[in-house]
């Protein structure tokens, strides 16, 4: 192999491309990037970045003195794949051919039908420079949906001064996931910094035209908002795809890319990975999207792993991804399928901290912490030593949330939750 084209230059493109080299690969590699920018981390995005705190400069993810030897060619999407040639054809008409291309073109924020100025989801440098400007101190900010970005740039935004309210449904990702008791403490800690968390509803549309006034409920309820974060989800990239033989999951191209437990495709030299890819899972044998950084640490090692045909084992470290919330960290590490039980080894609901354990049968599989890091660090290197499992954290009301590879397949049984 002789040329490898990645089409997306994200923190998994970047990854890739490190990959490669790490796995001796000498060859030319091409990375294809629809933004302007080197790849840039977008957690703090929500965070420091939105307060100005954090630079543009500061989210790079090269290292100063990195240099991968790749050909960066950014400012420009690529809008179709000729699989069988191996052929990426970019929006200016011009096309790149290698002998091997990793798709990495990541996601996009879901957005609703109609959006009125004032009215924003949260993925680029781009989206939150424009949502920073309306960020002023006392005006009314409503979140839809409570998301890790959601309720990151809720506390954010509270912290600034604003009046926060975050609206969430009975099927928000964080109760899917970890249970409703960890849901409740997380609210718990944005409700302790004065925002409004409000739950069990649904969103039908924002109230325009012109500039957003507000949100309106399926009961009819109207709430005032002067400006409006949605957090409802995030589609693959996966459009300019359409036109070749990839699986997309049965074309709806709301699944990703189907690929197996290594990233590849079922089409020769041709693997996908990250947001908008759709890996086989060895334990639940279904593919799933998993789109935060868990996906992002571990998998572009296997995956070019696989496509140059060296030993996968030696890439399977495991992933960390982190989120500050409210004023508390929140760490996760393990995996859950959605069948696992729940119990709160430390702390409590009400104390704003606590050690949640996930088990599978009798056997411990993941641990959600907040403000816990002492017992989380402790846990991480249990789980680890029983078997690969990948971490992350993510902030919350300005505490640190920390979690790893989580497949919400399923409802967490609470096996604490009274009754
Ligand atoms: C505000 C925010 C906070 C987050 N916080 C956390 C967190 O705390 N923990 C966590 O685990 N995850 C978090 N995530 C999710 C995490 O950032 C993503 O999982 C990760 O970025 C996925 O990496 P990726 O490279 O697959 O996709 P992306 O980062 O989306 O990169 C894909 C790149 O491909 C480009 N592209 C798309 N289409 C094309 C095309 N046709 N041609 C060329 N280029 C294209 C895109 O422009 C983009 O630059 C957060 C995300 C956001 C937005």
């Amino acid at each position: 192999m002789e040329s490898v084209t990645i089409v997306g230059a994200g923190v998994v493109g970047h990854a890739s491309a490190a990959a490669l080299r790490a796995h001796g690969y000498a060859g030319r590699i091409t990375v294809l990037g629809g933004e302007r920018h080197r790849p840039y981390d977008r957690p703090p995005l929500g965070r420091g970045f939105l307060t100005g705190q954090t630079t543009i400069d500061e989210l790079a993810l090269e290292a100063p003195d990195e240099d991968l030897g790749a050909d960066w060619r950014l400012g420009v999407a690529a809008v179709a794949l000729d699989a069988a040639a191996h052929r990426v054809t970019l929006a200016d008409g011009r096309t790149v051919d290698s002998d091997a291309v990793v798709i990495a073109t990541g996601s996009a924020a879901r957005r609703l039908a109609t959006m009125p100025r004032g009215a924003h989801t949260l993925r680029t440098v781009e989206d939150a420079l424009a949502l920073r400007e309306e960020l002023l101190p006392g005006a009314r900010l409503v979140v839809v949906g409570a998301g890790v970005v959601g309720l990151e740039v809720a506390s954010t935004a509270r912290d600034l001064g604003l009046q926060v309210t975050v609206l969430c449904s009975s099927t928000d990702a964080l109760r899917t996931t970890f249970g409703a008791t960890v849901a409740g403490a997380v609210f718990g800690l944005h409700a302790r910094r004065g925002i409004t968390v409000r739950t069990d509803l649904r969103v039908t549309d924002l109230i325009g035209p012109g500039w957003v006034s507000g949100v309106r409920l399926s009961t009819g309820e109207e709430i005032g908002a002067d400006v409006v974060l949605l957090d409802i989800g995030a589609v693959p990239l996966v459009g300019w795809l359409g036109g070749s033989a990839l699986d997309l999951r049965g074309r709806d191209l709301s699944g990703g890319v189907v690929a197996d437990a290594a990233g590849a495709t079922g089409l020769p030299g041709i693997v996908a990975v990250g947001d908008c890819a759709a890996w086989l899972h060895p334990v639940t044998g279904k593919h799933h999207r998993i789109a935060h950084f868990s996906d992002t640490r571990n998998r572009p090692s296997i995956a070019m792993a696989a496509l140059l045909g060296v030993d996968p084992a030696a890439a399977s470290a495991p992933a960390t991804l982190t989120s500050q919330q409210a004023g508390a960290l929140v760490q996760f590490t393990g995996r859950l399928h959605g069948t696992e039980s729940m119990t709160i080894e430390a702390g409590g609901v009400d104390t704003g901290d606590l050690l949640a354990v996930y088990r599978s049968g009798d056997q411990p599989v993941a641990v959600l912490g907040i403000d816990q890091p002492v017992r989380v660090a402790e846990w991480q290197a249990r789980l680890a030593e029983r078997g690969g499992s990948h971490t992350g954290t993510a902030a919350h009301a300005g505490t640190a949330v920390q979690a790893d590879a989580v497949v919400p397949a399923g409802t967490v049984t609470d096996a604490s939750a009274p009754g």
